[in-house]
């Protein structure tokens, strides 16, 4: 059967989803201690990578770039779980599951936010629920990113993702290579983004989308595949149903 490993539910976020995930796109992602535990969750949770990407890209600079930097290290760490040879893949399938809570989770569980919520971060999650700049993205990227997909979440070609891996009973041949070859994907988007600006091509501009997909199953993708959801923020698509 072919489906996401995960539901992400609806991607429309709510203002205190987007004011925790606003606080990381500050430069706190980039403190140690939530890298450290980043690195034992496996980044956020699958809803909140791709709200924090989308976040990234539609209200703080237009591109990617904290999200490819994340998810670079992240690749690059599961390519080294994954490359021991002779350990045994029962012991990389544990390593590969995730040893912590996703922040954005726990930051809304704790309940506070809801007060502290004001009007720029309702402000912001309507830029980010309409999705303005991903869709001019995905009109160059969609058929490569569902051409990379997991063949077990979304019947693509890609690397079978982290989340399918976990049931697997067997050690999927050419793993590390996979990942390393997407860490470098993602490496080469990160330099063309930074002051190095090198060009790159849809391999290197999908490498986000697809490491987002690895880690946390396709959901997202096929959710922005459908567009947004709320009819008013895509009048055309809700005439046509
Ligand atoms: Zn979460
Ligand atoms: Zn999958």
């Amino acid at each position: 059967m072919v489906a996401p490993a995960v539901d992400v539910g609806e991607l429309a976020f709510g203002g205190s989803e987007i004011r925790q995930l606003w606080s990381f796109l500050d430069g706190s992602i980039m403190a140690l201690d939530t890298r450290q535990r980043l690195w034992r969750s496996w980044g956020l949770c699958p809803r909140h990578a791709w709200g924090y990407a989308l976040a990234e890209i539609e209200v703080h600079g237009g591109k990617p770039l904290s999200t490819a930097i994340l998810y670079e290290d992240l690749t690059r760490r599961a390519a080294r779980v994954a490359n021991a040879r002779l350990k045994p893949w029962t012991l990389i399938r544990r390593q590969l599951g995730s040893r912590a809570t996703c922040f954005t989770c726990d930051y809304i569980e704790m309940g506070g936010p809801t007060a502290a919520v004001d009007e720029r971060d309702r402000a912001m999650a309507r830029r980010v629920n309409q999705r303005a700049r991903v869709a001019v993205m995905l009109d160059e990227l969609l058929e490569l990113a569902l051409h990379r997909s997991c063949p077990a979440c979304l019947g693509g070609a890609g690397i079978i993702c982290r989340l399918h891996l976990l049931d697997r009973d067997r050690r999927p041949p050419g793993l590390p290579g996979d990942l390393e070859a997407l860490a470098t994907r993602l490496r080469a988007l990160i330099n063309s983004m930074t002051t190095r600006r090198t060009p790159v091509g849809p391999p290197e501009r999908v490498s986000w989308i697809e490491a987002l997909g690895w880690f946390g199953g396709w959901d997202g993708l096929h959710k922005l595949a459908e567009g947004p959801a709320t009819p008013e923020l895509n009048p055309e698509r809700a005439h046509h149903r």
